[in-house]
């Protein structure tokens, strides 16, 4: 299978080059030149498949210059062993119509870790094709829950060297100390003075910036990225919403008319993955889009204009405090049908106004397959007192976005589908404001909150978030954005 950037149709590369890569060098994203697609049979052969053995069967779709023996050990590697249960992506079903996707059961207790535990595993084997022994150096831009599933998949992985920025105010207690509490020879850590997209922002320029390409290679290095633009992060979320069609279909669900499939979102990757799943053959119906009170996607939705020149709001459900989704360039390419020129065209509108306006026939298309709603931070924690009350069942700041906004969507339309709902993160990642939509105030320490929010709901605190109680902060530096690249440099042991 060929890949294609967004924005050069001749640029033309294989998956492992599109991997190691990250990103294009004229700045845009690869992507498959067509999706493949499952007929009834695969889905019919899949759904007798454990989550790894249907990983291997859509990766070989995919990754087609892998042999089976590098895909084998690629999906093991990352699945066996490192989820509860050997679970990745189980589902539990609340009402009639919701499916809630649990992502949140892998070593860093947010749905990035299904991507982040295989991509180490996906770079180094197409570095080691295409690189010929080259350092792998991946900038991370996180607003909270990338950088520590990066730095848990990657620490310690030979021809790897990694460095994460993460807004300083901009991410939860229990994310800070668990990215500055990271252990690894070959991570680096570095809270910085800004917001994500100002972090995001200056990774990218770093990453384009030919002085410093020169200066890798001169070191036997070169970069890639780890951040949800890398096809390697992608490819893995598709499947979680294949194996969940098929799971849903195993316990009897009535899919005859197609589910809807609801994503709390920020950087568009997560819900891409399932609008990959679509163009693949699964019957999903509306992809309804959830945004906090960063309501850039909601807005380009309703009216086809994206606009980032807005205030930028910190809320309880940090990880989507975005204005600038990246993963949007590939679906827009997709419903451009492949004008480059075009995406090449909006793209630097976007960076030198921080605006574009899509053209009609592309706005409709996107309100044909698409849905888009927000909810603030009051409205997140009564869905979240709502669903604790309802059902007995616990969710994060980032899934009761989703939850409120699906509830907007059927009281909008009628559509009373079976849905499928992505929950991005444990509750106990956020268990301050959790524990207080729950009616408890907040002013204990940290610790204790995972205790109260324990006792309160009967559940119990996963071991990943309870052993940091004894970590040890070791990255403690702050850095403005401007001083990034110097930060970079000295991280790598280059100044
Ligand atoms: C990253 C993240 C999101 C947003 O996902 P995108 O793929 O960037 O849209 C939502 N929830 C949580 C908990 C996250 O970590």
């Amino acid at each position: 299978m060929d890949y294609i950037s967004t924005r050069d149709n001749n640029n033309i590369v294989s998956s492992s080059f599109a991997i190691a890569h990250g990103i294009s060098k004229e700045g845009g994203l690869f992507l498959p030149k067509e999706a493949p697609k499952l007929t009834e049979d695969d889905f019919n052969i899949m759904r007798k498949l454990s989550y790894v053995d249907r990983a291997k069967y859509v990766f070989k779709y995919f990754l087609t210059d892998f042999s089976d023996e590098e895909i084998t050990n690629c999906v093991k590697g990352a699945y066996i062993g490192t989820f509860d249960n050997d679970l990745p992506a189980p589902i539990s079903k609340l009402g009639d119509n919701m499916n809630i996707l649990e992502l949140w059961h892998g070593p860093t207790c947010a749905f990035k870790d299904l991507a982040l535990q295989i991509l180490p595993y996906l770079l180094t084997t197409s570095a080691k094709k295409i690189s010929n022994g080259k350092k792998s150096v991946i900038l991370v831009a996180t607003s909270g829950d990338t950088g520590k599933a990066a730095l848990e998949g990657f620490k310690d992985v030979e021809g790897t060297e990694m460095v994460v920025f993460y807004p300083e105010n901009g991410v939860s207690d229990m994310q800070k100390l668990q990215m500055a509490s990271q252990e690894g020879s070959n991570v680096h850590v570095c809270a910085i003075k800004g917001n994500f997209d100002d972090a995001q922002t200056a990774v990218k320029k770093i990453f384009t910036d030919n002085e410093f390409k020169k200066i890798l290679a001169d070191n036997n290095m070169e970069f890639s990225s780890a951040n949800s633009i890398n096809w390697g992060r992608l490819c893995p979320q598709i499947v979680y919403y294949i194996s969940a069609y098929l799971d849903m279909l195993n316990s009897g669900e009535n899919l005859e008319n197609g589910f809807n499939v609801c994503v709390p979102t920020g950087n568009f990757g997560n819900i891409l993955a399932a609008y990959y799943a679509k163009m693949m053959g699964v019957p999903i119906k509306k992809l309804i889009c959830a945004s906090n009170r960063n309501k850039v996607l909601t807005d380009f939705i309703n009216t086809g204009i994206y606009n980032k020149n807005r205030d930028f709001y910190l809320t309880s459900s940090p990880s989507m405090d975005i204005l600038i989704s990246s993963n949007l360039e590939r679906l827009l390419y997709i419903l451009a049908e492949g004008d480059d020129k075009y995406i090449s065209s909006i793209q630097e509108e976007l960076s030198s106004c921080g605006k574009y306006t899509v053209k009609e026939e592309i706005k409709n298309k996107i309100q044909n397959e698409f849905y888009g709603g927000f909810c603030d931070d009051s409205e997140t924690s009564d869905t979240i007192k709502k669903i604790f009350d309802d059902f007995g069942y616990l969710i994060d700041t980032h899934t009761a976005v989703a939850v409120n906004v699906y509830n907007k969507y059927i009281s909008e339309t009628g559509d009373n589908k079976p849905t499928l709902i992505a929950s991005t993160a444990s509750p106990y990642k956020f268990a301050g404001s959790v524990l207080e939509a729950l009616g408890q105030n907040q002013n204990a320490d940290k610790f204790e909150v995972l205790d109260e929010l324990s006792k309160l709901t009967s559940t119990d605190i996963p071991s990943p978030i309870a052993k940091l109680k004894n970590a040890k902060v070791r990255f403690k530096n702050v850095y403005s954005k401007d001083d990034m690249y110097d930060a970079v440099k000295s991280s790598l042991g280059l100044m």
